[in-house]
Parts: C-alpha cells; structure tokens; sequence
C-alpha cells in the first residue's frame, strides 16, 4: 500500500517538475527569441538609413536629421552637388568604379559639411547638403574650390569629374525640405553644360523662369496642334538697288493661354530639351508652302531662309525628314536657305562640313547666322562651303553711330566673303548711316528695322507685291 503511494507522489512530483522545465525552456526561448528580433530590428534600422554606395547617410536619414536642424536658429543654407556628366563615367569606367566615384565624393563632401551639416546622396549622382553659414561669400567659396573640380585614382586610372552646384540660402524655415532642394536644383539647373564646375545661387528671377519654362514645356505640344507658332518674315534687301531680295522667316509663338512670346524666352529652352526641332519644321512647311503658292500664282519668287537649330545634327535621319517634308515641291528648293548658327561649327565640326555638303547637293544653299558673335574661328570658313554669310548686330553699334574699329572688321569680313565667292547680310541695320556705311563697304544685303520688321506671310506676300523698282 505504501509502496504503491510512495510510487503515486513521485510521478505527481516528476510531472509537476516536467511542468515547470517545459514553462521555463519556454520563456528562455521567448527571451533568446525577443533578444535575437531586437538585434536584427536593430540591424535593419541602421541598412535603413545607410547608403550602400557612399556607406554614408541615405535620404531618409538626412530628412530625419533634417527636422533638427531646421529647429535651430542658426543661419542655413541648403545645396545641391551633381556631377556633371556622370553616365559618361559609368560607361566609360564601368558601375564599380562609377561606385567609388560617388563614394569618394559622398566623402569629400562629408569632410567639408564637418559637424556643422549634414549630407547624403539622394540618387543617382545627386548629393544633397544641409548646413550651417556664417558668411554666404566664404560658404560659397568653399563649394566653388573644394567641390567643382576633382581627380579620382582608382588603380592605376585617373579619373577626373567635375560638379555643379545648386544653392539657395534658407529664408524661410518653414519651407517644406523638398521645396528647399527645389530651390537649390532651379538655380543649378539653370546652368548651362558649357558651365561644368560652376555654381547656381537662387533667387525670385530664377523661380520666374523656371516657371516660365515649365509652362511652355508643357503647352509646347499643344500650341502646335493649335497652329500657334506662326512664321513671320523680315525682308532683305538689296543695298545696289535698294529692292527686296529675301527674306529671313523667324517663328512668332502667339498663344491662346499666355500671349505672345518671344522666341528668345522659348527657342534657347526648347533647344535644350530638344522640342526645337518641331517648331522648325513647322516654319519650314509654311514656308515651303507660301513659295509653292506664289510660284502657283506666277507671283515674284524670293529667296526665304529658315533657321536650323543646332539639335538637327544629333540626328541621323534629318535628312530624310526634310525630304519628307519638301515632299514633292522640289522647285522651292533654289528658293530656301538654311541659316545655321556659327557657333554650331565649334562643337561639332566634321558633322556640320559634312551635313553642309550634303544640303548643298540637295539643292538648298546655306547661310552662317551671327558670324562674329561666338568663338568661331576663321578656319571655319576655310572647311565650310557656304553661300552667304551673316554678320552679326552686334557690330552696329546700338545709338546708330558706326565704330571705326568695327568699321574695319566689318569692311574685311565682307571682303574675305567676296574672295571666297560668298554673298554678305548685316543683320540689325536701325538707321541710313549704317544701311549707307555697309553700302560704302560692298556689303550685299541688309535685314534690320530700318527697312522692315519681321511680318506676318499675308504682310510679306503684299511687300513684295508692292516692291517695285
Ligand atoms: P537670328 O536668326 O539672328 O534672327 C535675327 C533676330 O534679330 C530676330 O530676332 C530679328 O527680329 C532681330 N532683328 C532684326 N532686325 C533687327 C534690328 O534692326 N534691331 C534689332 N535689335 N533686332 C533686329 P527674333 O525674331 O527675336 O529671333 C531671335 C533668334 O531666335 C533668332 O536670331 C534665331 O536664332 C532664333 N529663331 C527665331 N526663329 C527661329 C526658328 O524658326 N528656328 C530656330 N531654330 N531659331 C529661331
Ligand atoms: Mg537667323
Ligand atoms: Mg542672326
């Protein structure tokens, strides 16, 4: 009977015991297991905020970080640093390298922040600053020295890159951070590509343009649909007999939602995001066609040039689209010139002798617009077959009066066109001494208010109707 108790506590005891192991194993497991969670949620939190390029802070820890700083009552600045032509590194020197190019700017930029900022890359080649100035000259000192320029050893390859700057000097903390950066990316946007290593400050005129550049990127398309842009015509006219020989058509964009616009407010804009190249084969069918028309009527024919804008050249098939857009009416052919801007030469030489020669041979004679504005060089004209040469206003001398330096630069490039078998255009020309000083000189032609402003088509077809000797 004892025995049989004695037996009866001990597999209660060893149960309960059984019991109490299992429970303790089990929170001893919870514990490891909340332990090992926290560890990785740790982890994770810091993979969160690190860049695995730079190994420096990503975006979303530099907007963390942002909402302290913006608290302080020190004064801010917020910047931008991108590096110009970045693809042209990963492509040339692969992603790795391209990797320790933005590791090592992510660094030099880490060292110039110090403890006064903060920084991160944003994406892709873009990094982003906020720190505190005491001096907005010596801040900006210090971004145009140790930020514009550098050159990266990786192995045995040197690696030179240059950057551009964004900066706009906080003024009103309780901006939001991604309007702040606007700010900055507007005035480095702003550059142009010939200003690699240079520096964009903001201000209000910047916003006004950037604006401005939005909307007319945006009703571009759609002012073409509405038949917005519209050629006008300024004639030329012959400083012999004093008759009209030509005219040079240059676009109007006359918009239903904004007014009219100035081509120098779109054309500069639209030449860089390429949109250029639709406008001027919308010019270039109205020309086409008010030639056709007078040609139909067997009304006086003159010789109209077009301006062709440098982006044509980054096209292969441009010449096919013009073909395409002459279509059939071959005979306007003797009656178009191409105005191309000397400073199309400078970047890309052989493509331009090339295209000239080829425009040539399609029948079109071709003109360098404003030679003498740019940094074209006289060997230029050695290389180029051109039919008429352009020069540019800014020799006249804008109160009317005729400088005798220019005088002699004038009177030598219209001599030089005549050797080389060109005709000469001055552009500009506002009053009688100028028409009769270029007259004096040999110039051929001349295209200016004096003798006409640019014209809608109807004004142009009834100026020369009425252009008789
Ligand atoms: P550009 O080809 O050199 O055209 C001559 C500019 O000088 C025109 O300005 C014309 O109105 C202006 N002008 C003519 N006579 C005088 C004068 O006596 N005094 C003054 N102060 N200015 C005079 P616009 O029409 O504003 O055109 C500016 C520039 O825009 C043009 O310079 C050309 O580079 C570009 N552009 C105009 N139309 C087109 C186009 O259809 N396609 C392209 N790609 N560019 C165009
Ligand atoms: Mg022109
Ligand atoms: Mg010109």
């Amino acid at each position: 009977m004892n025995i049989w108790r004695l037996s009866d506590i001990n597999k209660e005891q060893i149960s309960l015991y059984l019991i109490i192991i299992t429970e303790l194993s089990i929170i001893v497991l919870l514990c490891l297991g909340t332990i090992f969670m926290y560890g990785r949620y740790r982890l994770y939190r810091n993979d969160m905020y690190i860049d695995t390029v730079t190994l420096g802070s990503n975006l979303k820890r530099f907007k963390k970080d942002a909402k302290e700083y913006l608290g302080s009552d020190k004064n801010l600045v917020a910047a931008i640093v991108n590096i110009n032509e970045f693809r042209y590194i990963n492509d040339y020197y692969g992603i790795e390298n391209g990797n320790a190019v933005l590791k090592f700017l992510y660094d030099k930029i880490h060292d110039v922040v110090g403890d006064k900022g903060i920084c991160c890359r944003s994406y892709n080649d873009n990094f982003l600053i906020l720190t505190e100035y005491i001096e907005r000259d010596r801040f900006l000192y210090i971004m145009k020295n140790y930020l514009s320029g550098f050159t990266v050893t990786i192995g045995d390859r040197n690696i030179f890159f240059k950057c551009n700057c964004g900066v706009y000097f906080i003024e009103d903390k309780n901006l939001d951070l991604e309007k702040m950066f606007d700010k900055a990316t507007v005035s480095y946007k702003n550059l142009s590509v010939n200003q690699a290593g240079s520096l964009g400050v903001y201000d209000t005129e910047l916003d006004r343009i950037f604006l401005n550049n939005k909307k007319y990127i945006v009703h571009m398309q759609e002012a073409i649909r509405n038949d917005e842009f519209k050629t006008y015509i300024q004639p030329k006219i012959c400083l012999r007999t004093g008759r009209c020989v030509g005219g040079e058509a240059l676009v109007r964009w006359i918009s239903d939602k904004y007014g009219y616009i100035r081509p120098s407010e779109f054309i500069p804009l639209f030449e860089k995001n390429g949109y250029v190249v639709d406008i001027d084969w919308c010019v270039l069918r109205s020309v086409k066609d008010f030639i056709t028309n007078r040609l139909e009527q067997k009304k006086r024919v003159v010789k109209i040039s077009v301006n062709q804008s440098r982006i044509h050249l980054n096209n292969p098939y441009y010449l096919n689209e013009l073909e395409t857009v002459i279509g059939e009416a071959v005979e306007v052919k003797p009656y178009i010139e191409f105005e191309i801007t000397e400073s199309t030469f400078l970047d890309r030489k052989e493509d331009s002798i090339e295209l000239i020669k080829k425009l040539n041979k399609l029948g079109f004679s071709i003109s360098i617009d404003d030679f003498g504005s740019g940094y074209s060089s006289l060997s230029m004209l050695k290389d180029i077959d051109f039919q008429v040469l352009k020069i540019d206003q800014s020799f006249l001398q804008k109160d009317g009066k005729m400088s005798k330096r220019a005088d002699m630069i004038i009177k030598s490039v219209i001599d030089l066109a005549h050797n080389l078998g060109s005709e000469v255009v001055c552009e500009g020309v506002e009053n009688e001494e100028q028409a009769e000083t270029l007259r004096e000189f040999g110039c051929d032609m001349i295209q200016g208010f004096y003798y006409g402003k640019p014209m809608t088509l109807e004004s142009f077809a009834q100026y020369l109707d009425n252009d008789k000797f």
